[in-house]
């Protein structure tokens, strides 16, 4: 199973730092991330234009999307 991540829950995933994320943002990266389990970081993909983020939900304009594998 592949996820795609945003940076920022990238930055949570490989060091669980949540300090850049909001209160609501954090239980739903931190409730994301704990039922995925361990994930390995396989690496970056461009995305044509809008794409959503499997973890905080957000949508992303433009950036790349971190592949994140289940283990
Ligand atoms: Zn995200």
């Amino acid at each position: 199973m592949i996820y795609r991540l945003c940076l920022s829950c990238s930055v949570v995933a490989a060091n669980a730092d949540t300090s850049h994320l909001d209160a609501e943002d954090e239980l739903r990266v931190t409730a994301f991330l704990e039922a995925a389990g361990l994930l390995a970081l396989v690496g970056e993909q461009d995305e044509a234009g809008y794409w959503d983020c499997d973890c905080c939900g957000w949508t992303q304009i433009g950036d790349p999307a971190q592949r994140w594998e289940t283990m």
